[in-house]
């Protein structure tokens, strides 16, 4: 067991065929990709001295060597710890210290100021440079061969976000990501050998994940030139590369929508867009469905079970006729092949369909706990089940829609209130370009319900109209009290609000 054999078996398959491209260019085929990559193992463990189980930390941005190290470590038998290349020192510092990574990848543009780091943290042996010429040297090893590993080892240590507070790093084994990749197949899309799936979003999410099921069909990862997501760049890419495939969260997919209104964009060849991570809105979604045709998988994950809990697929995007469309848009479909979802109450007792709980999950693609923090892995995994912290409800056939997560609901008056409701009918205003609501200490309530809204350019909008908008279409004590205006939401390095400093600009 290794999930590095997946890349050995596609080039012991097709070692001709391109396995990473540069915009167009082909930059290794298979045959190249796994020679590096276990020449990069054998560094780690003939150079640096890495033994089976130690971390090694990824501070790259999207660039075709992320690959090399990535599957070198795994080849070594050693566990990665991607670490988003726009994080602040500060972070990349706790995220290194903590996970106790012996050795730090970086490209150019983060390996001088993180080898400053290594005088700081007696763990770190060295930060490498992939961009230098001591990158290019430890490709001279003779290669390595592939470490047989147990299923419950370590191969991905995954902070999370963080928009619940200090990030926690989730032990995610081999097996996890091989319970990922069967889902992908079974419930995203059917990879296949004649598959590109560009990295337009950072590979360091769980996102950057889904290069697994493609390197396990033997298809090829696209490296956008940029080395980040540009809708112009896609655009042009599109015409060029047949199949294209590619995840982006929700703020992508309406950057790209709006980005096409300039462009005569040519989407026959787009295969597949997953998109997940956060809240999708229906008026977004369909609009991007007008704009690009059938290609739209939704999907449900955390970090602690990466990319798989449900899925809404494709089919249920197209099923126009079905009286439940609407509703099915709104959600995020049925529970992934590999885990049960079920709604439950505080103490985790099972609730009946269309009742309001908690999500919980169960399933080879769990995490076993978090690193180093026994606490938070014996709240978080109780009796067997992930207690996700989203709240959510299953309806008669399995289809989950989520409310939110259980730290943003709203309690006003008694009554519980779901910010993403009330976000989705401010955003049916045509003038509102994006919107997040938050709850406020009051009073007499307990919690109020507050709106930030930003306008669309040259777009005016006021508190009357929206207000009277939510009037029409939500009972009143749902109704914002209070507006504010703002020219952009605060989001996290994922695109993700953060709702805690929305709370911090009331206060
Ligand atoms: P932290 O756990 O540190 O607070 P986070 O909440 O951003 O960070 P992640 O693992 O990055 O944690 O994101 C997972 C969360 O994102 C889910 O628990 C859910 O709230 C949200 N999410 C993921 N996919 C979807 C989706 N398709 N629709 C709505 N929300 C989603």
């Amino acid at each position: 067991m290794n999930l590095a054999n997946l890349l050995i078996r596609s080039a012991q398959r097709r070692p001709n065929s391109a396995a990473i491209k540069v915009g167009t260019t082909i930059f290794a085929d298979y045959r190249d990709l796994a020679s590096r990559t276990c020449r990069i193992a054998a560094s780690m463990v003939q150079q640096f001295g890495l033994q089976r189980g130690d971390r090694v930390a990824i501070a790259m941005k999207n660039t075709p060597t992320y690959l090399e190290v990535l599957y070198g470590a795994w080849i070594a038998g050693l566990a990665a710890v991607p670490m988003n290349a726009k994080l602040h020192r500060n972070e990349f510092r706790y995220m290194l210290e903590h996970s106790g990574a012996k050795l730090c990848f970086a490209t150019k543009d983060l390996a001088s100021d993180l080898s400053t780091l290594s005088s700081e943290l007696p763990n770190l042996r060295e930060v490498i440079d992939v961009d230098s010429a001591d990158y290019s040297r430890l490709l001279e090893n003779e290669p390595l061969d592939c470490v047989p590993v147990e299923a419950n080892e370590m191969a991905w240590l995954f902070y999370t976000s963080g928009t619940t507070g200090r990030p926690k790093g989730a032990i995610l084994t081999h097996q996890n990501l091989l319970a990922m990749t069967l889902c992908y197949f079974a419930d995203v899309d059917a990879a296949t050998s004649e598959d590109h799936w560009l990295q337009a979003a950072p590979m360091s999410h769980g996102s950057g994940l889904y290069n697994i099921p493609i390197v396990a069909a033997g298809g090829c990862q696209v490296i956008p030139e940029s080395g980040q997501f540009d809708p112009e760049e896609i655009f042009k890419l599109l015409p060029q590369t047949p199949n294209l495939c590619f995840f982006a969260a929700p703020t992508m997919v309406k950057r790209l929508e709006q980005a096409a209104a300039n462009w005569d964009v040519d989407s026959r060849n787009l295969k597949t867009v997953v998109y997940g991570g956060g809240p999708m809105y229906v008026a977004d979604l369909k609009a991007a469905m007008a704009r690009f045709g059938p290609a739209f998988v939704q999907i449900y994950g955390q970090g602690e079970s990466p990319m798989t809990i449900t899925a809404l697929g494709r089919g249920d995007h197209l099923d126009t006729d079905n009286p439940r469309y609407e509703k099915r848009l709104a959600s995020v479909g049925q529970a992934q092949s590999a885990v049960e979802v079920r709604i439950a109450d505080e103490e985790g007792n099972p609730l009946p369909k269309d009742e309001v709980g908690e999500v919980l999950v169960r399933g080879p693609s769990v995490m076993p706990g978090y690193w180093q923090n026994p606490e938070a892995s014996l709240m978080t995994l109780r009796d067997g089940w992930l207690h996700t912290g989203d709240v959510g409800a299953l309806d008669d056939e399995g289809y989950l829609t989520l409310m939110d997560r259980s730290k943003d609901v709203i309690i006003s008056g008694g009554s519980n209130i779901y910010p993403r409701e009330v976000e989705e009918v401010l955003l049916r205003h045509p003038a509102v370009l994006e919107c997040s609501v938050v709850g406020m200490p009051h009073a007499e309530w307990g919690e109020e319900v507050v709106a930030f809204v930003v306008a669309r350019p040259d777009a005016a909008v006021n508190e009357t109209g929206l207000d009277a908008l939510c009037l029409a279409e939500i009972a009143r004590f749902k109704r914002p009290k209070k507006y504010r205006f703002v020219e952009g939401l605060p989001k996290n390095n994922y695109g993700k609000v953060l709702k805690t400093e929305l709370r911090k600009m009331i206060e």
